[in-house]
């Protein structure tokens, strides 16, 4: 089996790996870089097939669905074949109507935690995985008797925390090359203790106990594990959650009952001015009726301002304001600290300032520490670990034992 990591080993974004034995090729991830304008042509990598249909290309599978693996997958011509979860397909169509740039993509096969596929020479084998994107997937792949294990990307301190134990205890071992995210290298201390999910949770009920209006937090609706945090924060402190219809159908497309959804008991639905003309442009009609059985009209926020906790966007700022919603209201940044810098979370910071809102940032990553990824890769018993999905792919050797760097575009054997 031939490797070549197109784009990831000197950065986070745009990752794309291929895969090449007697011919046939996989394609591991299409992902859109940091910041890049998935408008431009001049983005895809050098792939046969990625252009132009070539019947040696067997597929590309999306371990996750964040962009910045399958960003660029639009692209593809549409006789290449898609592997994907289920739920990562539904969850990127549900937020097609709402995001832009918002694509519909058609898996020809799904990713099913511990079901191999055999593609061609390739058997490639799933492992669900803790991740801060819903649907995710580590990979085993297989061909001509070498063995590949890409990490995608995980953690070990999120709400499904026991995924990465169970995967540590059922990894193959002696694998020929583990492909090793390292997204938290340089971000932090390597010994620092990563807040848990939990931990978040507490620290959100213990503001929410000390706020008197409503609590609006910053967070991503396709961070399922993060909604689910709040929303065991607001049922702590008998606070009601409120979504818009976005967030409704992102948690819809997980098709997973235990996460919460907008027809249950704690949870209302607000849908915010530009939503009402997204809903009317698109005829989202069908999608609001679905989601409408516990909505709230703008002349109810003030009313319930005060049991509310708001999984909260710029784009409804106005809406609250206008409401008269805003008396004791607190504004808790749920994402990366990094955004604050891009324009639309700056603008909310300046809103806040411009109010007087109090501002705080709850947080914790999407991607494992330092110590978990040891971890992994010493379950593993890698012949050799290659750094993939990091800016500091320089230091994995401070870290790891038989580590093999390698360049964007260079082929390798194992
Ligand atoms: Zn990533
Ligand atoms: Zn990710």
């Amino acid at each position: 089996m031939k490797v070549c990591i197109h784009r990831g080993t000197k950065q986070i974004g745009g990752l794309c790996i291929e895969l090449e034995h007697q011919g046939a090729r996989l394609v591991l991830d299409l992902g859109l870089p940091l910041d890049a304008d998935a408008a431009l042509p001049d983005l895809l990598p050098p792939v046969a097939g990625c252009r132009d249909a070539d019947a040696s290309l067997l597929g590309v599978v999306v371990s996750h669905p964040h962009q910045d693996h399958y960003g660029l997958a639009r692209r593809l011509p549409a006789s290449t074949p898609l592997v994907l979860g289920a739920a990562a397909e539904r969850i990127i169509a549900a937020a097609a109507p709402f995001v832009p740039g918002g694509v519909v993509l058609r898996a020809a096969r799904h990713l099913r935690d511990g079901v191999p596929l055999e593609i061609g020479p390739f058997r490639v084998t799933p492992y669900l995985v803790d991740h801060s994107a819903y649907d995710a997937y580590a990979l085993l792949v297989e061909a001509g008797g070498r063995r590949l294990f890409y990490s995608g990307d995980l953690r070990a301190h999120g709400r499904k925390a026991a995924l990465f134990e169970r995967l540590l205890a059922r990894a193959p071992r002696g694998v020929d090359a583990l492909l090793l995210e390292g997204s938290s290298i340089g971000r932090r201390p390597a010994e620092d203790r990563v807040p848990t999910e939990a931990d978040l949770e507490t620290a959100l009920a213990a503001l929410a106990q000390a706020t008197s209006g409503p609590v609006l937090v910053g967070a991503s609706a396709q961070n399922i594990d993060r909604v689910v945090t709040v929303f065991r924060a607001a049922r702590r402190t008998g606070r009601l959650l409120v979504i818009d219809l976005y967030a409704a159908a992102i948690l819809a497309a997980t098709g997973n009952p235990n996460i919460p959804q907008s027809h249950w008991d704690g949870v209302r639905l607000f849908v915010p001015a530009w939503q009402r003309r997204a809903i009317k442009r698109q005829r989202l009609f069908d999608l609001l009726e679905r989601h409408a059985r516990r909505r709230v009209f703008p002349e109810d926020l003030a009313g319930l301002a005060p049991n509310a906790m708001v999984l909260f966007r710029a784009s409804m700022a106005r809406d609250w304001e206008e409401a008269n919603g805003l008396a004791g209201a607190r504004l808790v940044w749920s994402q990366w600290g990094g955004y604050l810098n891009e324009p639309a979370a700056a603008g909310l910071v300046a809103w806040c300032n411009r109010l007087s809102l109090p501002f705080d940032h709850l947080h914790t990553s999407g991607h494992a520490a330092v110590a978990d990824l040891q971890r992994l890769a010493a379950a593993l018993t890698a012949k050799r670990v290659v750094p993939i999905h990091s800016f500091e792919t320089a230091r994995y050797a401070e870290f790891f034992s038989k580590v093999a760097r390698h360049n964007d575009g260079e082929w390798w054997s194992l």
